[in-house]
């Protein structure tokens, strides 16, 4: 349905757009009332950005904030208008008044279908719509003056509907609109949620019974093979979250730069790696949960070609790979329809005792400057490969974490291992670097630049410097059974 109102109770002079022919078509600009804001907008599209100096250009973009902050409200106040006036529409052709919860959806679907927005934006829009077309006076005007944004405008709002009834509500309201003056949201937020409980201290118990019932997390396979995933925690939970991901999150090496997302679902992919080896979420049939990977004969014996996750689907065997050096293997005959007649026992490629040698020689991934903690490494094959038959023993064995493990196998760089000194080199036998093993307090500790320059091949401007000793992380993984 179109998010136009109904034809019956339109007036062409209130729109601040008119529809185009049918529900297909965008909204476009009206003239109605005198297209100002089109007008604006494209005298800013004219400005030649390079004449603003620095002042100018940083002006400009407060005020471009400003504006953007003010239309989301004014969009927030079309948008419940037209939601207002379709429920008239139907209460005046003597139709059922819809539930609260239909006329959401309604809305949103509106929004999705006539302004192309995704469903999550969509419900964002219309929930930031909702709470600020309710904002009382003194916050409306604050925000209509760009004093403050909308996200504070919300949490002010918030506060000010949790002390209502309180003699103190209206002081409470006027700190908070100062406070918002200097404070960002989150400091803001915090503020609120102290003064609160100091004002009325039942009140934050009430408030966490109601944030209980909005905590979610979900997670969705996309067609393209991804899992998309977003949530919302609250109190305890949300401190939980917090101090897990930021436990796992690793400050980046020098080979390996990445953003803020990239660290996090790193962190996040350690976290869920650490829970699933320490064997303590619920066992399926007695078998604790793992990854579970099909890889045809052939593709294993060739290292080319397709494996299946059991949940995601095809996976290229470059990306397996790294997984084969330390995991459980069990061989399962298929009959010609893909069902399995037989398996074998499994046998873990990486027996416990050899793993606890490795930590105790190893202590964390060898690669030159690499910190990584043992939990967050594999048992990779040294100097003879997996695919030639290379044994799992002391000297052909070395615990890289899994990024520099992926970046090993993906190359064609050889490693030596003599005694507790482990040394990479490059394709062309040119040493890449070496790392001598990380001792308890006391001892030696970090890694050995390489190269009789004392740089390392690849590694960056040589930036960094030896890493001092393993940062915090789990118990290694607990091997076998
Ligand atoms: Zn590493």
């Amino acid at each position: 349905m179109p998010i136009a109102p109904a034809p019956t109770t339109v007036r062409e002079d209130e729109g601040a757009y008119r529809a185009t022919d049918g529900a297909a078509g965008r909204p476009e600009w009206g003239d109605e009332p005198d297209g100002s804001l089109r007008l604006t907008i494209d005298g800013l599209w004219e400005q030649r950005l390079d004449e603003l100096d620095d002042r100018g250009l940083s002006g400009t973009l407060e005020e471009l904030q400003a504006g953007i902050d003010q239309l989301e409200v004014l969009r927030g106040r079309v948008i419940m208008a037209v939601r207002e006036r379709r429920a008239a529409a139907r209460a005046a052709a003597g139709r059922r008044e819809l539930s609260e919860r239909a006329q959401d959806r309604e809305v949103r679907e509106q929004l999705e279908e006539r302004l192309g927005m995704s469903g999550p934006e969509a419900a964002r829009v219309h929930r930031q719509s909702k709470a600020l077309a309710e904002l009382p006076g003194p916050i409306a005007a604050a925000l209509r003056a760009g004093r403050i944004r909308p996200e504070q405008a919300q949490l002010i709002a918030d506060a000010a509907r949790q002390l209502k009834d309180h003699p103190e509500c209206d002081t409470l309201l006027a700190e908070l609109l100062e406070a918002a003056q200097t404070e960002d949201a989150v400091a803001l937020g915090r503020r609120a949620r102290r003064r609160i409980a100091e004002l009325d201290p039942q009140e934050p118990d009430k408030q966490a019974e109601r944030n209980r019932e909005t905590r979610r997390a979900s997670f969705r396979q996309d067609p393209d093979g991804s899992v998309r995933f977003s949530g919302q925690a609250w109190g305890v939970e949300a401190e939980r979250l917090l101090t897990g991901i930021r436990a796992f999150t690793r400050p980046d090496t020098p080979d390996n730069p990445r953003n803020s997302g990239q660290r996090t679902a790193d962190a996040l992919d350690d976290l869920v790696a650490a829970a699933l080896e320490r064997g303590t979420a619920p066992t399926e049939h007695g078998i604790r949960p793992q990854l579970l990977i099909l890889i045809p004969w052939q593709t294993l014996v060739e290292r080319e070609g397709m494996a299946e996750g059991i949940h995601t689907g095809p996976l290229p065997f470059s990306e397996v790979s790294p997984l084969l050096d330390d995991c459980a293997i069990a061989c399962c005959v298929l009959d010609r329809d893909g069902a399995p007649i037989e398996t074998s026992e499994v046998s873990r490629t990486v027996p416990a005792s050899l793993w606890r040698e490795l930590v105790v020689r190893d202590r964390g991934c060898r690669w030159p400057k690499c910190d990584a903690p043992p939990g967050f490494c594999d048992a990779a094959h040294g100097p003879i490969a997996f695919r030639h038959g290379g044994p799992f023993t002391l000297d052909n064995t070395v615990l890289l974490c899994r990024h520099h493990h992926q970046r090993f196998d993906a190359s064609d760089m050889t490693v030596r291992i003599a005694g507790d000194r482990v040394d990479f080199f490059l394709p062309d036998g040119t040493r890449f670097g070496s790392s001598a093993p990380r001792r308890p307090p006391g001892g030696r500790r970090g890694a050995e630049p390489g190269g009789s320059d004392g740089s390392v091949p690849g590694d960056g401007s040589g930036s960094g410097g030896p890493s001092t000793g393993a940062s915090g992380g789990p118990d290694p993984p607990g091997v076998g059974s």
